[in-house]
């Protein structure tokens, strides 16, 4: 039975365009997927057969040899994602098209082939200072590597993994299916098209060991918790030379012993004594990049909040950078001399009448509307 040609299978013209061709590999895929045809062969047969038209016309090189040879020049190549590097542009495709249907690209693991390696998480804990400031960091990262031993295929040194004998190294195979030819993955060597008759030892066949692996991450200044930094191809090998998974480094901002964070403000508390408070003054206010001095006017009320602008935390994608917010606290004094008492009781008896503490007078006036007319 012979194929369809593949841009009839696709629906373009001979000369159609990179876009085109994805515009219209999208549609019939979208349409014949098998996570919304479960179990219907005829769907399952056109989604494979559009894929494959797709893979290789979508290949500048391999498009080219279809248009000069037709099938016979792309055969074995299309479909079989024996080598990693096939099955890599596959992947990249399927990811491509489908990232925005059907949740993301990686996971998916296509059809047979070798398998990508998992992607990894690590979090890092950071201070508030490497957050905001930046900071290259050291982290050990428990993994699996490609298997130096036999150079990750798997096969002992000396030995070489054998072409699959129900294949013939392509990975899929041809069955008769009432008039159609299916082609499926071939069970033998589960869409390899190789298999090891002689295990390394290292790696017993895997292709892959586990190791600690030490990795320099480099945090960009401005941070903050859930942010995460990609490094491509640093997660697990793959087994038998397949493709590594990612490492996403997950960021982790420690609590600080002074400034709280939000966003790009950072907000403190500063204690202020009721003489500055009462009379004006300057307090030492602390931020990152150490202590600023903050002038406080004449009978400021606890709890004000003072902003310094610009010395909060820079984004991470540009733009202004935030403010400092320090609320002030008025701090009663303690261990007292006799003569402060003293001091103090004249001070108090000084102090009569509303015009001195217009909060107090104001509350008191709202509680007695509160509870009637009532003498307090
Ligand atoms: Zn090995
Ligand atoms: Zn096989």
């Amino acid at each position: 039975m012979s194929k369809r040609d593949y841009y009839e299978v696709l629906g373009v013209a001979q000369d159609a365009s990179g876009p085109e061709l994805k515009k219209a590999y999208r549609k019939v895929a979208m349409k014949h997927h098998p996570d919304r045809n479960e179990g219907n062969k005829d769907s399952e047969e056109k989604f494979k057969e559009a894929s494959e038209a797709y893979e290789v016309l979508s290949d500048q090189q391999k498009r080219g040899a279809y248009d000069q040879y037709g099938h016979a020049g792309v055969d074995g190549q299309a479909g079989m994602g024996g080598g990693g590097e096939g099955f890599g542009n596959f992947s990249d495709v399927f990811g491509d098209v489908f990232g925005d249907i059907f949740g993301g690209s990686g996971g998916r693991g296509g059809r047979g082939g070798v398998a990508r390696g998992s992607d990894l998480r690590y979090t890092l804990d950071l201070s508030l200072e490497d957050a905001v400031r930046g900071t290259t960091v050291k982290i050990r990262v428990p993994t699996l590597v490609g298997c130096g031993t036999c150079g990750g295929n798997g096969a002992k040194p000396g030995s070489s993994p054998i072409t699959c004998n129900t294949c013939g190294g392509h990975g899929q195979v041809r069955m008769q299916q009432g008039f159609f030819s299916v082609q499926q993955t071939c069970p033998t060597c589960r869409g390899k098209g190789q298999s090891i008759s002689d295990p390394c030892n290292s790696c017993h066949g895997q292709g892959r060991v586990e190791e600690t692996k030490t990795l320099s991450v480099k945090v960009p200044a401005g941070v903050d918790t859930g942010d995460r930094i990609r490094l491509a191809g640093e997660g697990e090998a793959g087994a038998e030379g397949g493709p590594s998974g990612d490492l996403y480094v997950q960021m982790s901002v420690k609590d600080h012993e002074i400034f709280q964070r939000d966003g790009k403000n950072l907000y403190c508390e500063v204690p202020i004594s009721m003489f500055d408070a009462c009379l004006g003054g300057e307090i030492e206010v602390p931020t990152l990049d150490g202590r600023v001095k903050l002038k406080v006017p004449a009978e400021t009320q606890t709890g004000k909040l003072f902003r310094l602008r610009g010395k909060g935390v820079s984004p991470i994608r540009g733009g202004t950078a935030g403010d400092l917010l320090c609320r002030v606290i008025l701090e009663t004094p303690v261990n007292l001399s006799g003569k402060q008492k003293d001091l103090l009781e004249e001070l108090r008896t000084s102090f009569q009448g509303k015009k001195h503490s217009p909060k107090q007078h104001g509350w008191f006036d709202g509680m007695k509307s509160f509870f009637g007319d009532m003498k307090m």
